[in-house]
């Protein structure tokens, strides 16, 4: 079942490539395994995510995704060119059953648009209908990213990281060991060995060849130079790919009052871009780990504090923790058990706003253990001077309807 990339990441067909993006990032975050451990269906919700993505954030998979209606890494499959000639190889390649009239136009014309000139001659033959320089734009060379891979930026990277209650309220600095890949060093990112750019001999530079075959002419992508019209060795160091792969240690700066799921942006610290484009980002996902009794509600923190009868009863003064240390919090004379009580200003500093966040203070009123004589006459002594059944209100609802 092919999937509908813009229905996955719930955007319209005219997305640009920032509401792309943003609604990308949403879904990222939504279903991340990393905030959805052990859930199979977010993790393959996530998986379709990043396959939308993938193609529609890639200009070239996105044009041939919107033209013919799905993206392959292996070029065409059979059931796309269904005449028998499909699977030959060459200039006879099949056209039986697909359209290729619209895309041969528009491939023509956008070809010439992002090549901006660097590939020399070899959109030139696609005005007039070769279709192999066509189908080397959208499937890449067959040699590989070698040289002549256009300009594109970086891919971002996701990373979640796991902090304690106390680094999220008083924020943190940690290094993280980040997998990324870097623009080569050597070669610059280029992908080529200094110096090797020379004129293709074969086809003197145009980067396209004309072959004969019966009384039949066509325009060929140079086979030697791969239509590049300059022949160039491959760096040494990254193989022509222009980057790789390294463990970078980054500083990470967490401010205080990052919440749950609190998403960072490390700019220029996501992959390297191909050929010297610029690089992507990298995104922190925090995570908070719990607190014994202080639960974090936003800004505010919440904790439950048991309280004796005797000091829900006839009120009292009493210590509670906070953030800061103890405070003290008054109990009214008749305090009933759940009854909240707010501590102004004693929650969590936002570093946006700069204000801070109240204490609920949650009042758990403890039943006594009673195990001696006398308390037990006291508590009877008690009942005897408060008959009234507690249950009264409940009562006075009527039992059956
Ligand atoms: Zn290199
Ligand atoms: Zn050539």
């Amino acid at each position: 079942m092919a999937q509908d990339f813009y229905q996955t990441l719930g955007v319209a067909r005219e997305a640009d490539t920032e509401e792309i993006r943003k609604a990308y990032r949403k879904l990222a975050r939504k279903h991340h395994p990393d905030l959805n451990p052990g859930d199979k269906a977010a993790e393959d919700r996530f998986k379709k995510v990043q396959e939308a993505y993938d193609v529609l954030s890639d200009p070239k998979k996105k044009q041939m995704y919107d033209q013919v209606g799905f993206y392959s890494e292996n070029g065409m499959p059979a059931g796309a060119g269904a005449g028998a000639g499909a699977r030959e190889q060459g200039p006879h390649m099949g056209f039986g059953g697909f359209d290729f009239s619209d895309v041969f136009s528009r491939g023509a014309g956008s070809g010439a648009a992002s090549s901006g000139g660097s590939r020399g001659g070899g959109a030139s033959g696609a005005a007039s209908g070769n279709f192999q320089d066509i189908f080397s734009q959208w499937f890449g060379r067959q040699h590989g990213e070698g040289p002549g891979v256009t300009q594109q930026k970086g891919s971002d990277l996701e990373y979640g990281l796991n902090i304690d209650f106390w680094q999220a309220i008083k924020g943190t600095q940690v290094r993280l060991k980040i997998s990324r890949q870097e623009s080569c060093p050597v070669c610059g990112g280029t992908g080529e060995r200094a110096g090797s750019n020379t004129v293709c001999p074969e086809c003197n530079g145009s980067g396209s060849v004309t072959q004969q075959s019966g009384a039949m002419r066509f325009n060929l992508t140079c086979p030697r130079c791969e239509g590049t019209g300059r022949l160039t060795n491959r760096c040494g160091n990254c193989g022509g790919d222009g980057r790789i792969s390294t463990t970078e240690s980054v500083e990470v700066r967490i401010p205080p009052g990052a919440q749950q799921g609190s998403r960072l942006r490390v700019g220029g610290k996501g992959n390297a871009g191909t050929m010297g484009g610029p690089p992507g980002d990298l995104y922190i996902t925090v995570r908070v780990d719990p607190h014994p009794f202080f639960r974090r509600q936003g800004d505010d923190i919440e904790i439950t504090v048991p309280v004796r009868i005797d000091e829900a009863g006839l009120g009292a003064k009493i210590e509670v923790p906070t953030i800061d240390g103890r405070a003290l919090l008054k109990i009214p004379q008749g305090t009933h058990n759940g009854q909240k009580f707010r501590l102004r200003e004693k929650g969590v500093l936002n570093s946006r706003t700069n204000k801070r966040g109240d204490q609920i203070v949650d009042v758990q009123v403890l039943a006594p253990v009673v195990q001696d004589e006398r308390t037990k006459e006291l508590l009877r002594e008690y009942a005897q001077l408060h008959p009234e059944d507690p249950r009264e209100a409940i009562w006075a609802q009527g039992v059956n309807p």
